[in-house]
């Protein structure tokens, strides 16, 4: 059956995702390229396997984009990265982003890849939030835990860039690794460097692991493997996604936000069921509508 709409972001709310109605578009199947252990899309079928470039995706997205009023905002992309290593070349993301902006919809880019900015031509036409992911500043993090996707100096010199752009950007810090990239030290080094870089929202979210991540781990690391194991032997399996105890998670995330709300930032949890702590929409998209920006006041 030919699909006339755009698909709909399917929310989780048994995991407790807080995301607002959007749509989403995933340019890319099969496994991303930037191969983050912790990535939690190897969950799905579609997401496994060699990587899988929707070639015709662009013109099926002009065509529902025409039948589908512009007034909630398209993701790109919820599962895996719209700027992994191959849409240099295929520029699968880019005409989806044409056929788009062309059409109204504000837009929220969920990325890891300082590709982003080749993009800013286009970027700069539309209503359009960049979230960049930087979990940590350590390099070594960065190359252990995600070793196909740009290090963190260059994620924050794209945000640098994009936001001296005119362009509202927002940062995660996901996920947060429990002894890993959980010290509030380095965790405030990062946010002030974030805020530095023109930031003007962070999500933040614990681990949350899935299935054959300790396997992935293992094979690079056996001993962080052992040691993760252990912190998440208390771990409550929801919908497939292993939660540390509650209040290991609000203490996490209450240290992200005291830093955050002190920058100057807004802040947000992603799937945490504190969503009381947040002062901005999750996902950033309230910067798309200003008047539904704030929640809480800090
Ligand atoms: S960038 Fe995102 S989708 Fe790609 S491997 Fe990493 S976590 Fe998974």
């Amino acid at each position: 059956m030919v699909q006339e709409r755009l698909p709909r972001f399917n929310s989780v709310k048994i995991a407790y995702c807080t995301c607002p109605p959007k749509y989403n578009v995933n340019p890319y199947l099969g496994r991303c390229q930037h191969g983050c252990l912790y990535c939690y899309a190897v969950k799905f079928p579609s997401f496994q396997g060699p990587l899988k470039p929707r070639f015709n995706l662009a013109e099926n997205i002009s065509r529902m984009a025409a039948k589908t009023r512009p007034k909630l905002p398209v993701m790109l992309s919820d599962t895996t990265d719209p700027y992994q290593p191959a849409e240099a070349r295929y520029k699968i993301t880019r005409r989806c982003l044409e056929a788009l902006i062309r059409q109204g919809f504000p837009i929220l880019i969920v990325t890891k890849s300082d590709l982003v900015t080749r993009d800013l031509d286009l970027l700069s036409q539309g209503r359009v939030v960049v979230s960049i992911t930087v979990t940590s500043l350590d390099e070594r993090f960065s190359r252990l835990m995600e070793p196909g996707a740009p290090p963190p100096f260059r994620r924050l010199k794209a945000l640098r860039r994009l936001a001296a752009e005119g362009l509202t950007v927002t940062a995660r810090i996901d996920p947060i690794i429990p002894g890993l990239n959980d010290n509030p030290e380095d965790l405030e080094h990062l946010v002030r460097k974030l805020k530095d870089c023109g930031v003007r929202h962070v999500t933040a979210s614990t681990l949350k692991p899935v299935r054959g991540f300790f396997r992935r781990l293992e094979r690079v690391n056996p001993k962080l493997a052992e040691r993760l194991k252990e912190a998440y032997r208390e771990a409550v399996n929801i919908v497939g996604y292993n939660y540390l105890p509650e209040e290991e998670r609000l203490k996490t995330v209450e240290t992200v936000r005291r830093l955050v709300l002190a920058e100057g930032m807004s802040f947000a949890s992603c799937r945490e069921n504190f969503s009381r702590l947040n002062t901005a929409i999750c996902d950033g998209t309230g910067y798309l509508t200003p008047q539904r920006q704030l929640l809480n006041s800090p």
